[in-house]
């Protein structure tokens, strides 16, 4: 799916689609009774109507500007290994990479890559294993990075978790890591904000050319279900409270505005205009007629 904010081309690529936990699990909130008024939309689109698991693809947003071609976020990769996310160890195939050179991008031609935070569906590309060694999987970028995320990330590896030492410290190791602020502006048309709640460090992207404007939100926001209720955290926000006060912040902000929200787990078309309703939010996805809430 491609789209454009004035003159800045965006594609949205995914990696996956899978049907995950019911939606309880991951989301203490999100009970069946809690569930049941937004059930209509929500299946079978972002619910699985069999299993009742929730559905959330990984992607990443590609995009070309005059200047720049920049990744946001860079999915679970290949070869990867998490004791948390069995089912993402080992990933075999190169689809983001095909896909990318089906856009007309070859791993050489990024020239920033922006993750807007370092959790393993979003940072798995920043490298590939060749040769028994992990090396950065775009040759020519900057990867751009927040210090208070990679503190975050290197804390979590030193408990275990894989991704500082998998995808983050052999892209500082080739020397193509740059650490910015939490609200680092690119250019005029790419711009951070600081989202901390699910890390530390979380930011979301905004992007605007031609009096058109866009925002990645990452992971602040999860699943549609969270509009409704944005005081629905899920269990992997590193501080729940704060996710939630993050999220309602941010969806407030792009309410009823010209913003196009670009979230990372919605499913498909996964790009919409919030607008309030009640104590909580809806949205007019992009490029269909469907509007929920
Ligand atoms: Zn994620």
């Amino acid at each position: 799916m491609t789209f454009k904010i004035g003159d800045i081309t965006i594609d949205r690529i995914e990696e996956s689609c899978d049907i995950g936990s019911l939606p309880h699990v991951d989301f203490p909130d999100a009970t069946p009774e809690a569930l049941a008024p937004y059930m209509d939309w929500l299946k079978p689109f972002a619910i699985d109507p069999v299993s009742g698991g929730t559905i959330m693809p990984v992607q990443t947003y590609l995009v070309r500007t005059r200047h720049h071609t920049i990744l946001l976020d860079t999915c679970v990769g290949h070869d990867k290994n998490h004791k948390d996310f069995p089912d993402w160890n080992q990933r075999s195939d190169y689809r983001l990479i095909e896909d990318l050179a089906a856009a007309g991008v070859t791993p050489e031609d990024i020239d920033f890559v922006l993750c807007s935070h370092l959790h393993l569906d979003h940072a798995g590309w920043n490298t590939q294993l060749i040769d028994g060694r992990w090396v950065p999987t775009f040759p020519n970028a900057r990867y751009l990075f927040c210090q208070e995320e990679l503190d975050f990330a290197e804390e979590e590896g030193a408990k275990g978790d894989t991704v500082y030492a998998e995808s983050v410290h052999p892209v500082l190791e080739a020397g193509q890591g740059q650490i910015v602020a939490m609200d680092f502006a690119l250019d005029d048309s790419i711009w951070l904000e600081p989202t901390a709640g699910h890390t530390p460090g979380h930011v979301a992207t905004h992007i605007t050319d031609g009096g058109q404007r866009a925002v990645m939100a990452g992971d602040l926001i999860h699943h549609p279900f969270q509009l409704p209720h944005p005081e629905w955290s899920p269990i992997y926000d590193w501080n729940p409270v704060m996710g939630a006060k993050t999220r309602r912040r941010f969806l407030e902000s792009v309410a009823e505005t010209d913003i196009l929200v670009m979230t990372q787990h919605f499913p498909a078309p996964s790009s919409g205009h919030v607008f309030s309703r009640g104590s909580g939010f809806g949205m007019r996805y992009h490029g269909c007629d469907m509007v929920h809430g």
